[in-house]
């Protein structure tokens, strides 16, 4: 496929994960008369319920990435941590979207500090730790509390620590070594807003707007739209978003999360290659949705309208909040069950979208 074909439909996308990120993809491509295949080593994976097409295999798995990219026509993928030879491996293959420079980017979070920085993008003040000595050095410098994060493989809050004076500092050493490691200022931030932005290969570029989001044991529960912030607040994310999207000549969906100052201002904690879960209210309200429009950019086709229809309050059920769903259903309630086998304490199984329903006047 050259830069700037449209992959006829009937054509196959494949992905790498088969979470339900992967399965929400594959749904979205179904309905635009794409087929899909999902590569997982999970033979258990949720989106493989979906499309009929599959590969159980691990992702240094050469041969069975040679197999599934010979069955593709372009590969996507459903999660950040692809390990960078799986992407390398397979790009020389077939069209990788969003490419290996953004995985590289979005995968470390000292890489991704130092892109965003170069890109004149504000982050939270930073410095790559090495050593208990230099952990002690950069602590008096950015001052306390501060966050001390791996710079590879956290997520939902895993994988970091608040220090919070001097004598924390050991501790947190201590539990994150000898992994590479990032200190960040502390932010008291007002609240923590997301954008979900799409740009395809022709440079085209839409943002739906801004989500604001709630986390539970850093988990996150809720995204609402529209996000209780200034009309300002919002065009400075939407465009940061953008050039974010753009720096990275990125082909796809890009979730960007910032927080947001007493004040407005605003810093961007990490960004994620992929749809994201502060997008699912798209789903519901959106007159093209985050999945759809993923598929859209990376088939190079012209990108779908993110406007919005109705305001949104996007809820996540984690563990047994699943078993909310066969109940009765109120007014506005869209639910979406990810079809996981098995619930478990913090584990994400579905979400449901409550819209508001505009009331016309008898
Ligand atoms: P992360 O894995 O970096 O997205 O962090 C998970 C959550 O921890 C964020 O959504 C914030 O609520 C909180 N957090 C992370 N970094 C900071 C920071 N530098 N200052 C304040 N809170 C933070």
């Amino acid at each position: 496929m050259s830069e700037s074909t449209r992959l006829p439909q009937g054509s196959t996308i494949g992905i790498l994960g088969g979470g339900q990120l992967g399965r929400m993809l594959a749904l979205a491509a179904a309905r635009l008369g794409m087929k899909t295949h999902i590569y997982c080593p999970d033979p258990d994976s949720p989106a493989f319920d979906v499309t009929p097409r599959k590969t159980v295999a691990a992702y240094d798995d050469e041969e069975a990435l040679a197999r599934f990219a010979a069955e593709v026509d372009v590969i996507t993928y459903e999660f950040e941590n692809v390990p960078a030879r799986t992407a390398a491996f397979l790009q020389q293959l077939k069209p990788l979207r969003p490419d290996a420079k953004a995985l590289a980017v979005a995968q470390d979070r000292l890489a991704e500090k130092a892109f965003l920085t170069i890109n004149r993008i504000p982050v939270a003040p930073f410095a790559a730790i090495t050593d208990l000595d230099r952990l002690e050095a950069e602590l008096a410098e950015i001052g306390t509390p501060a966050v001390l994060k791996t710079t590879r493989l956290g997520y939902d809050g895993k994988g970091q620590r608040i220090v919070r004076n001097m004598e924390d500092a050991a501790l947190a050493w201590e539990m994150l070594s000898p992994r590479p490691l990032v200190l960040e200022g502390f932010i008291a931030f007002d609240k923590e807003i997301s954008v979900v932005v799409a740009r395809n290969a022709a440079g085209e570029v839409a943002a739906f707007e801004p989500a604001e989001n709630v986390h539970r044991e850093h988990i996150l529960k809720s995204s609402t739209v529209p996000a209780d912030i200034s009309r300002k607040t919002a065009r400075n994310a939407v465009e940061m978003a953008g050039d974010i999207a753009t720096a990275l000549d990125y082909v796809g969906v890009l979730g960007v999360e910032f927080f947001v100052l007493p004040g407005g201002r605003l810093l961007v904690n990490e960004i994620a290659p992929r749809v994201h879960n502060s997008g699912h209210w798209t789903e519901a309200v959106a007159i093209t949705d985050q999945f759809e429009q993923h598929i859209r950019a990376i088939s190079n086709w012209p990108l779908g309208d993110p406007s919005r229809m109705a305001d949104v309050v996007m809820e996540n059920l984690i563990g047994d909040e699943i078993t909310a769903i066969p109940g009765k259903l109120g007014e506005g309630l869209r639910p979406h069950a990810y079809g996981k086998a098995e619930s478990r304490k913090g584990r994400k199984m579905g979400h449901i979208n409550r819209v508001a329903v505009k009331k016309r006047p008898k």
